[in-house]
């Protein structure tokens, strides 16, 4: 049997909320827990949550100048100076909780997200080379047991990471919806608590020395992001097809109705392949003319996983 592969415990956990101003189940639970941390405390570990766009957060909205968890790239870290409220905090996250890419970044970050997609409780990883990530996603999987949780790996080809939890060195999202922007849902927020307690509960394990088995999972890689039909100006000319709404992740063969227009004429998938939409009709998306985003199901094989002794 070959030993598995090791990694340094994880002292340092932070747990952001409000990464985006309008996302409220994170928002609503890191406050709670800046007031009462007792939640977040293990044997070998506390974590430390903090609010991710305290600006965005009082306006309720997305963001103020550009998307925060956009802004975690050297291009915008390395800036000399800048007028945009979001590259400013960012700057300042880094400090804290980084340097991005550094011995001394956090060792670990969990970012708090909703979506008007209808994803469940999916679990958002960089990919699937990210080692600690992929066993905490196993281990969420096993023990979370209140519903199906699906990993979504959101790099693309050759793409950097940008993403807040990219200054720690290594870290999950959470994704739950459909929830609307700006609301409260008491289904979602027992769910994003629930999954908290398992996550932080695995670090401790971790901690203590459990060996993690190696294991077979799937997941579902992003590799297209797809537009509305538009007219010549610019204008979305058609809307998600009600077939395709509220399907995230169930799959979509070439020849299936995609979007429908005014008229009511459907428009239809003229892949090659079947493949796994999600964030099917996320509104934060529509500014960034993504109607929704193709994924391929993949299995992975990950190795054994225990604490550096
Ligand atoms: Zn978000």
């Amino acid at each position: 049997m070959t030993s598995p592969y090791s990694l340094p415990c994880l002292k340092r956990v932070a747990i952001c909320g409000g990464t985006h101003g309008n996302e409220m189940s994170g928002i609503f639970l890191v406050r709670h827990w800046i007031r009462n941390p007792s939640e977040l405390q293990r044997d070998t570990f506390c974590a430390t949550p903090f609010l991710g766009n305290p600006h965005a957060i009082e306006k309720s909205v997305r963001y103020i100048d550009r998307d925060l968890n956009r802004t975690f790239s050297a291009e915008f870290l390395n800036s000399k100076d800048s007028e945009s409220y979001e590259v400013r905090r960012a700057w300042e996250v880094n400090q804290i909780f980084g340097p991005k890419s550094s011995s001394q970044a956090y060792d670990f970050m969990f970012d708090f997200h909703n979506t008007t997609s209808n994803m469940g409780t999916c679990l958002i990883v960089d990919s699937e080379e990210s080692l600690l990530s992929m066993h905490m996603c196993n281990y969420i999987q096993k023990h979370y047991t209140r519903s199906s949780c699906p990993i979504y790996l959101y790099q693309l080809a050759e793409e950097e990471t940008n993403s807040i939890n990219s200054v720690a060195k290594a870290g999950l999202a959470f994704e739950l919806g459909p929830q609307p922007h700006g609301v409260l849902r008491a289904d979602h927020l027992a769910q994003m608590r629930s999954l908290t307690a398992c996550a932080l509960d695995f670090i401790d394990l971790f901690n203590k020395g459990m060996l993690f088995p190696a294991f077979e999972i799937d997941a579902h890689k992003a590799v297209q992001y797809v537009d509305f039909p538009r007219y010549p100006n610019g204008e979305i000319s058609a809307v998600v097809h009600p077939k395709l709404q509220d399907k995230d992740f169930l799959p979509l063969k070439p020849g299936d109705p995609i979007f429908q227009t005014a008229d009511g004429e459907d428009i239809l998938y003229e892949g090659h392949d079947i493949t796994y939409p999600a964030f099917i009709n996320e509104a934060a998306y529509y500014e960034k003319k993504v109607a929704f985003v193709k994924t391929e199901k993949h299995t992975f094989s990950l190795p054994a996983l225990q604490k550096k002794f």
